[in-house]
């Protein structure tokens, strides 16, 4: 070989490595691409009770329990809060409610004349995902302040669409509180319908609200589908008063509440159906769960908790404990989860999946599931912090259920009363807490307190968002 065909063959060579580098690069700018898609699934008062998958006997829920054949059943996943505004606050930043000030013993909930919301120094999984170039849309009842400054489109979504607080507020006619959901008309709930920060109809038709978030969820994955995208979809039904499309309304054996259900699970079946028509189904993953247990006091017309004793607006299991299915073919190992998981963990999850990063510069409440979802390990929630307002309600840790108060069941009117003496349950063996064990294991009572304190002695509460009332 001469120095001329020497120098050819270097020069090939080189073409032949920036090629290849460049292929690289290629796969990794494909790689940047390919980043999973998310979807949560948030239905509101929906018990544990209430699905088929869960064991609901006239209930038919085929999209969902498919979802959980394809996917996993958490069988002990819990909210942040039992009720809306703080439950939701927790799934949407990974940290406990008494952290980011949604909570309060007097005002649980934010209303129309609420002042406050979450506040702007709080990350959500919408904000932490756009840094690493997600789109992102909030479909449904938002619940977390409804002043522009609150609004999903100033806390990381680039599109809302929904109702900013629950379907029974603004009520405008003095029909008493609980005849007017027997057969409740939407004109007599003022709820306004947004886009972004417009207000586009109001009141809002909730008999199509339903149909309506699901054209948008549909739209919105066939526009993103060449991008990475989080969706944010949280129903404002089946809080009462319960409204259906035609298509539904007298359809379910369990009666309107049944319609409710399965019309969601109809939209439940259109979003799977439109990722996999979109080719995005091995790319995804949808997250379906409930924000607090069934409202009782609704008699027929609220849910049912299943097994768990009490319901919305308590810390017991009913109250708490929700039905959650996490769905990804090929990315979530199918099988039944008995171990503990939150929706508090919801968000190191996913910016663990789409390799975002968590900001170090304040506490978390959550755990990245991740290692659970791909079936490499266990799940690592190995305790939970159950706060009622400011106060801490319950704890558990493994099997066991500690109580420092009680609480009428129904959850309304509340009973909070401080225990004289604590009561424990094992929900492994005893799920719907009829055996107080609370004198045959000391010691595991002992051991629930040694972490109560260590949590509490680090605990800085923010400063409450949902007593401030707007001064007219
Ligand atoms: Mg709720």
């Amino acid at each position: 070989m001469n120095i001329i065909e020497k120098h050819i063959n270097f020069h090939k060579a080189l073409l032949v490595v920036s090629l290849l580098t460049g292929l690289c690069l290629g796969n990794h700018a494909l790689g940047q691409d390919s980043k999973p898609n998310f979807i949560v699934i948030f239905t509101d008062d929906q018990g544990y009770g209430d699905l088929g998958t869960f064991g609901h006997p006239t209930i038919k829920t085929p999209n969902i329990d498919q979802m959980a054949v394809e996917g996993q059943k958490w069988t002990s996943f819990y909210v942040a809060a039992n009720v809306c505004t703080p439950s939701r606050s927790g799934l949407l930043t990974g940290r406990l409610p008494v952290r980011t000030g949604m909570y309060s013993n007097k005002r649980r909930v934010l209303f129309p004349d609420s002042d406050g919301g979450l506040p702007a120094y709080e990350n959500t999984i919408a904000k932490l995902l756009k840094e690493v170039g997600y789109a992102t849309a909030a479909i449904g009842k938002w619940h977390l302040g409804h002043l522009p400054q609150y609004l999903p489109t100033s806390h990381g979504f680039d599109t809302y669409y929904g109702i900013p607080y629950s379907n029974d507020m603004d009520r405008v006619n003095d029909i008493d509180y609980k005849e007017v959901f027997i057969d409740p008309k939407y004109q007599n709930f003022n709820v306004p319908l947004m886009r972004d920060t417009e207000i586009i109809e109001r009141p809002a038709d909730q008999n199509t609200i339903t149909k309506r978030y699901t054209e948008e969820a549909v739209k919105y994955i066939k526009e993103n589908k060449n991008q990475p995208f989080f969706m944010y979809l949280a129903h404002s039904l089946p809080h009462v008063p319960l409204f259906t499309s035609d298509d539904f309304r007298g359809t379910s054996e369990r009666g309107l509440y049944g319609d409710v259900i399965e019309e969601i699970d109809w939209s439940v079946g259109e979003i799977l159906t439109t990722l996999k028509e979109n080719g995005l189904a091995e790319n995804t993953y949808v997250i379906f769960t409930s924000d607090n247990g069934p409202w009782l006091v609704f008699d027929g017309q609220g849910g049912s908790s299943g097994l768990l004793f009490g319901g919305k607006g308590t810390s017991y299991e009913g109250g708490v404990r929700v039905p959650a299915v996490i769905w990804g073919p090929g990315n979530v190992k199918p099988g039944v989860v008995s171990k503990m998981g939150s929706t508090l963990d919801i968000l190191p999850t996913i910016v663990s999946l789409a390799g975002a990063k968590i900001p170090q510069d304040r506490l978390y409440d959550g755990f990245d599931l991740s290692p659970v979802l791909k079936g490499e390990n266990q799940s690592p929630r190995e305790e939970m912090f159950y706060y009622h307002g400011d106060h801490l309600f319950a704890v558990r840790k493994g099997d066991f259920k500690l109580y420092y108060y009680s609480n009428n069941p129904a959850g309304y009117p509340e009973k909070l009363e401080k225990l004289e003496m604590v009561t424990l349950y094992n929900l492994v063996q005893d799920p719907s807490e009829r055996f107080n064990l609370a004198d045959k294991h000391p010691e595991v009572i002992q051991e629930i307190e040694v972490l109560a304190k260590k949590h509490q002695e680090k605990m800085v509460f923010g400063e409450t968002q949902l007593e401030k009332v707007i001064i007219k």
